[in-house]
């Protein structure tokens, strides 16, 4: 069977080249004589391709020494409430950037721990946009700001930062994550799902300033204390071996392309392409304001419920799936991370295009 193009927001398509080379390995990794999925964690070929894996991460991302890699479970969810056991401290208040569902459930699960507020939010907007973050002031007992970076259901990304001194910025990285060159040193943590840009799901990669490490309440449970994975190098208890090495295999495929610089250059590409077809139809729109757009998940309608399904049915006839928009947004959304090539894209444009000649 071929396969189809598939614009799914997570799990999303990994790299034909990755799938093809797990197949090859399937049964026998490494010359062991046995699959990945059957060894131990402890083994030496499991914690090659661990170092492996963070190696390569390091150095695709620019992750300063001063950072460590941590291979977690629980999904970015988990994080929602790991970042507030282990940051936010006593008389201290945590402040959330509203842009969207994801973040809205980042403030939901702080707001169990402790004390958090919403600094700004794009809730008036339908988070059609994400807010002007240029002049924001922190109260001083701000322990850290959470951001989402890149709102997968809305499709806003956040660009620029807010200048707030020595106030951790958390980032949920999720549906974003090496799909274009970020500066590490401007957060104190990063957090992603590996089930968007990075592998299959069930792991979750968090980057964390080390300083940050250590400061969770002697009553936090073990498993959701940073410096337990920290100080076990990400093998306290058993990891998602699996998914670790997908996640090696699909960072050795970014360097092969030429790292982060060239997939965000075929990213703009990709995010232009389609921006381009939607702005110049008279068909489709877009819902979200221009300067915010993501380069990742892009939502569009005709502005009609029956036209939206139609198209979308349009479009799985021409093995061009997954676009229906997520529930709460309604219309279409192409998920178009780094393993969707351009070719994928051209196919939906050109689906749009011959669409809107027999329906506009
Ligand atoms: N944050 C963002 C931005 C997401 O897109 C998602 C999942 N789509 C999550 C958090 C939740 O991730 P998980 O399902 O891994 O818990």
């Amino acid at each position: 069977m071929e396969r189809v193009v598939n614009f799914s927001a997570g799990p999303s398509a990994l790299p034909l080249e990755v799938l093809e080379r797990a197949q090859s390995e399937l049964i026998n990794t490494r010359t062991s004589g046995m699959s990945i999925m059957e060894m131990s964690h402890r083994s030496k070929i499991f914690e090659g391709i661990l170092q492996e894996a963070k190696t390569r991460l390091r150095s695709l991302m620019n992750i300063p020494d001063s950072y460590q890699i941590l291979f977690l479970q629980g999904g970015a969810s988990l994080q929602f409430s790991m970042i507030p056991l282990n940051l936010l401290q006593k008389d201290h208040q945590a402040a959330y950037i509203m842009t969207g569902s994801w973040s809205k459930k980042a403030y939901d699960e702080a707001k169990k721990v402790g004390q958090a507020t919403i600094v700004a939010s794009s809730e008036d907007d339908k988070f059609r946009s994400v807010p002007d973050l240029s002049s924001l002031k922190l109260p001083e007992n701000t322990a850290y700001l959470h951001i989402t970076g890149n709102n997968t259901i809305e499709g806003t990304r956040i660009s620029s930062l807010p200048n707030i001194g020595d106030i951790p910025i958390i980032n949920d990285l999720s549906s974003s994550i090496l799909s274009e060159e970020i500066d590490v040193s401007s957060y104190g943590v990063i957090y992603a799902g590996a089930q968007k840009n990075l592998g299959p799901s069930g792991v979750t990669i968090v980057i964390i300033r080390e300083d940050l490490i250590g400061h969770a309440p002697k009553s936090t449970p073990t498993m959701l204390n940073y410096e337990t994975h920290s100080k076990a190098d990400s093998l306290y208890n058993t990891p998602p071996t699996f998914g670790i090495y997908m996640i090696n295999l699909v960072l050795e495929w970014i360097e092969s392309l030429g790292g982060v610089k060239e997939m965000e250059k075929r990213n703009r590409h990709k995010a232009g392409l389609l921006y381009d077809a939607i702005d110049q139809s008279n068909l489709f729109k877009s819902p979200v304001n221009k300067a915010d757009r993501s380069l990742m998940n892009i939502p569009f309608t005709t502005g009609n419920d029956e036209l939206d399904k139609a198209f979308v049915k349009f479009a799985a006839d021409r093995e061009l799936l997954e676009l229906k928009g997520h529930r709460s947004v309604g219309g279409m959304r192409a998920s178009i991370y780094n393993a969707m090539p351009v070719q994928g894209v051209q196919r939906l444009v050109d689906a749009m295009n011959e669409f809107e000649k027999t329906h506009a």
